[in-house]
């Protein structure tokens, strides 16, 4: 494996590499050791106000939103494919950052985002207008056009794929992007920001400011911004729609999640305890889509908490360097504290530690041990709430319509999942999930073509199939007399 040293980073606007205008800078820690890995700079109004002037410059200036369609997508290939170059050093850093498993910041993060963006340069290929047919004696016809300056605002839990999940579609359509990821996992952004300039994005159509709320704030608050897209947490969606809505700016929200997998009697247990295990420790539970809520048969509820007692300890928990690790810390210790929090409240309010229920101690990392809990009222805040850690909590149902009700109870609808066996079981209980995507048999089955979103407190609009241009393009229609 190679490694390298992280360099300080500077905020990127307009081309160039630069600190804050007044020369703050904020830590970024290594979850696995609990020290400080590097400083990054810490965004200030007047450097977002210069981010946006940048990219409002750089769409005005026609050098990439003036390009063919054709022309973005031959940029954003070479994006992909530079991605794929550097996957090693992209990993590394994605794993020191967020404390992910090298292995699967390699075949998930990296690769998924090199998908990504091939999927978005054959989007840029395809954007199309269309005629319309009409009684008038005209013709009309529909062009989609950029919106102009899209704020991405982004999570700390997929920094590279939440922010390729924006400005891959901003950019397929011709806009041009100002970029803040989240404070606490800003390094691959900087790392993408140097390899679009390498890939021929020009100067000033992707910009990204490093910084916290107040830099996101200041982010949604300026008029030179056109649209918003957001993923994070439900309360901060809550926020920035509000202020979206203030300065009337469209906004995509991605938020949070509390998916429930639903196992019926017919279903394949040997083969679902994968999907299951995998639906709540893949990312540390860190994982917007994860599936913290095991709804089961009360035929096969007390054989599936024996396959997960006997199989979740032995889920490889350790060093993220370490090829065999399955999971890595937790992303920070705010997020370690949550999860002991939780599971100490889940011990109030009766539930039972099948397995888990402690830290681990490793080299001052944020480790948490996968944690299966049995017994707790469905109306427990932690079978409602959202915890974003390796924690599942084991409810058992009577029915299907019971498995259903007790699947849609909490405000969220992100994800939900069904294991059986029976073919139009599956289709009628996927119909009935209040949820943007439903996987039948397995878990996180995402391909970019396939739209994702959420209802409910979940958010709203959709990113990744031809779906995601939606939100980056408005129409333009053009009704022409023919007399
Ligand atoms: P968060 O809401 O705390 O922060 C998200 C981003 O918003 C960060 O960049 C943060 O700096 C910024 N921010 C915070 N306050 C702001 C404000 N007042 N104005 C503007 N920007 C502000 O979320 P987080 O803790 O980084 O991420 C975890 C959450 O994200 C979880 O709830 C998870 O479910 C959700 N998430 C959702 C998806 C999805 O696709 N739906 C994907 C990943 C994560």
């Amino acid at each position: 494996m190679t490694t390298f040293e992280i360099e300080p980073g500077r905020l990127f606007i307009g081309g160039r590499w630069r600190e804050a205008a007044d020369g703050a800078r904020t830590e970024v820690v290594d979850p696995s050791r609990g020290t400080v890995l590097t400083t990054v700079a810490d965004a200030g109004a007047a450097d977002v106000d210069a981010a946006v002037r940048a990219a409002r410059d750089a769409f005005d200036d026609g050098a990439w939103s003036g390009l063919s369609g054709r022309e973005r997508g031959r940029v954003l290939h070479r994006v992909a494919e530079l991605i794929r170059e550097n996957a090693d050093r992209i990993a590394e850093l994605e794993s020191r950052d967020v404390g992910k498993p090298i292995t699967l910041a390699h075949a998930v993060d990296v690769n998924n985002v090199a998908n990504d963006y091939e999927h978005f340069a054959a989007l840029a290929h395809s954007l199309d207008g269309s005629v319309r047919d009409t009684p008038m004696n005209a013709l009309a016809y529909v062009r989609r056009r950029p919106l102009g300056v899209v704020a991405a605002i982004t999570p700390y839990n997929f920094p590279l794929i939440l922010a390729g999940s924006k400005i891959g579609p901003a950019l397929a359509a011709g806009n041009t992007v100002v970029h803040k990821p989240a404070e606490e996992t800003p390094l691959s952004a900087l790392y993408m920001a140097d390899l679009f300039k390498r890939a021929g994005v020009p100067d000033g159509v992707v910009n990204v400011v490093t910084g916290g709320p107040a830099a996101g704030e200041a982010l949604l608050r300026h008029s030179g911004v056109d649209k918003v897209a957001f993923t994070g947490s439900t309360s901060v969606g809550r926020k920035v729609a509000a202020i979206a809505g203030e300065t009337l700016k469209p906004v995509t929200m991605e938020l949070g999640g509390n998916a429930a997998h639903v196992v019926f009697e017919d279903a394949d247990l040997e083969k679902a305890v994968g999907a299951i295990i995998k639906g709540f420790v893949f990312n540390t539970g860190q994982f917007c889509m994860g599936a913290p809520r095991l709804l089961v048969a009360r035929q096969v509820h007390n054989t599936v908490l024996g396959i997960l007692a006997d199989a979740v300890p032995g889920v490889p928990v350790g060093d993220p360097r370490a090829a065999e690790t399955v999971v890595g810390p937790m992303a920070g210790e705010r997020h370690l504290r949550k999860v002991e929090e939780y599971v100490e409240l889940a011990r109030k309010e009766g539930g039972r530690i099948v397995c888990g229920g402690e830290r681990l101690d490793l080299d001052g990392g944020y480790y948490y041990k996968p944690t299966v809990i049995a017994d707790l009222p469905n109306d427990s805040r932690v079978v409602q709430e959202e915890i974003f850690g390796p924690v599942l909590t084991v409810q058992p149902f009577d029915s299907e319509d019971e498995a259903v009700e007790l699947a849609n109870s909490t405000p969220y609808g992100l994800a939900s999942g069904v294991q059986t066996g029976n073919l139009a079981r599956a289709h009628r209980v996927a119909d009935r999930l209040d949820a943007g995507i439903v996987w039948v048999n397995d878990w996180a089955m995402l391909d970019p073509a396939v739209p994702f979103g959420g209802v409910k407190d979940s958010g709203f609009g959709r990113e990744y199939g031809p779906e995601a241009l939606d939100a980056y393009t408005t129409t333009k229609s053009v009704v022409v007399s023919l007399d």
